[in-house]
């Protein structure tokens, strides 16, 4: 048996279709477009292609974005009065500001300082709590993105087995409650799990977020399991993988996400979601 392979990419460009005819209605109406505001603090490589793209997403579907390209030399309190006036300003809906950080920002007070309404990453304690009190607002990009993907390949998470390995406050944490949400029965993996392998053994559905090439092993993939591959790590020829052996697990599941192509895509098209969303948390406060 071999998987069917998830095209993310494929849903993806649904998604931005979709999400930008419905940004060319407001503009029809003589809405305004919705405005990402998109801080970069110093010169990483991979995150400035991770901003590129993000930048290039907000073209394709119409909405503005504006660029705060800053030295790694900002202090934080430099970035937090960056922060104050974004959240200020009536016309800026989402802030986005790309991680990594320079060691000397503290994150946790950045996100925690950003209005809970512009927060499009999902990342604030507040967003968070209102996906664990089952009252969605803003929702983190990739689990969010795991469920439209889901929901797109015509897969129903209710009552299944579920497996996240990777308990991360951005991607494994928000993935086992988006997945309770959704009406799974979740089991929460991380390095200190035991028996990672008994574990994935009996899951109907696996989420791989631990950021290790290989850690999931193609036999341990239940036949007929659905197989997502969050995880996006650079091997030493230069190319990328996820943290399943895809080969292998490819001929045991039902469905795969392959990497490159898989959730990546989602992410930023979610992004644009939560931008849109945003807009419309500005207009009804306004
Ligand atoms: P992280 O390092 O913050 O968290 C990793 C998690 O994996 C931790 O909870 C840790 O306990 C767990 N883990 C590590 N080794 C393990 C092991 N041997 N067994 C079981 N659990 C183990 O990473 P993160 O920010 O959550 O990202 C995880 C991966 O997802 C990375 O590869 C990252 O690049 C990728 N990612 C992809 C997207 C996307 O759009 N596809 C978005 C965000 C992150």
């Amino acid at each position: 048996m071999s998987a069917q392979i998830i095209d993310g990419k494929a849903i993806s460009v649904k998604l931005l279709d979709s999400i930008k005819s419905r940004i060319s209605e407001r503009i029809a109406a003589g809405k305004r477009a919705p405005c990402l505001a998109v801080v970069l603090i110093g010169v990483d490589p991979a995150s400035a292609i991770y901003v590129r793209n993000k930048r290039l997403a907000c073209e394709k579907v119409g909405v503005t974005s504006i660029s705060h390209d800053l030295p790694a030399s900002t202090t934080e309190a430099e970035l937090l009065v960056l922060i104050d006036q974004l959240n200020a300003d009536i016309t800026v809906d989402g802030i986005l500001v790309q991680s990594p950080l320079p060691t000397h920002i503290d994150e946790d007070r950045l996100i925690e300082h950003m209005d809970v309404n512009k927060d499009v990453d999902g990342f604030h304690p507040y967003n968070i709590g209102r996906l664990a009190i089952r009252q969605p607002a803003l929702r983190s990009c990739t689990p969010f993105g795991v469920i439209k993907m889901l929901e797109a390949s015509n897969i129903d998470p209710m009552g299944l087995d579920a497996v996240i390995v990777g308990v991360s406050n951005h991607v494994g944490r928000p993935m086992a409650l988006e997945l309770m949400l959704a009406g799974a029965t979740i089991t929460s993996c991380h390095r200190h799990t035991k028996n990672l392998e008994e574990n994935v053994k009996h899951a109907d559905l696996v989420v791989a977020a631990a950021g290790k090439a290989g850690l999931i092993k193609g036999e341990w993939i239940k036949p007929g399991a659905i197989v997502i591959d969050i995880g996006i790590n650079r091997l030493d020829d230069g190319s990328l993988s996820g943290d399943v052996e895809f080969a292998t697990a490819k001929e045991r599941a039902g469905f795969i996400t392959p990497v490159p192509g898989g959730v990546g895509p989602m992410t930023v098209a979610i992004l644009m979601e939560n931008t849109l969303l945003a807009l419309e948390l500005n207009e009804a406060k306004n």
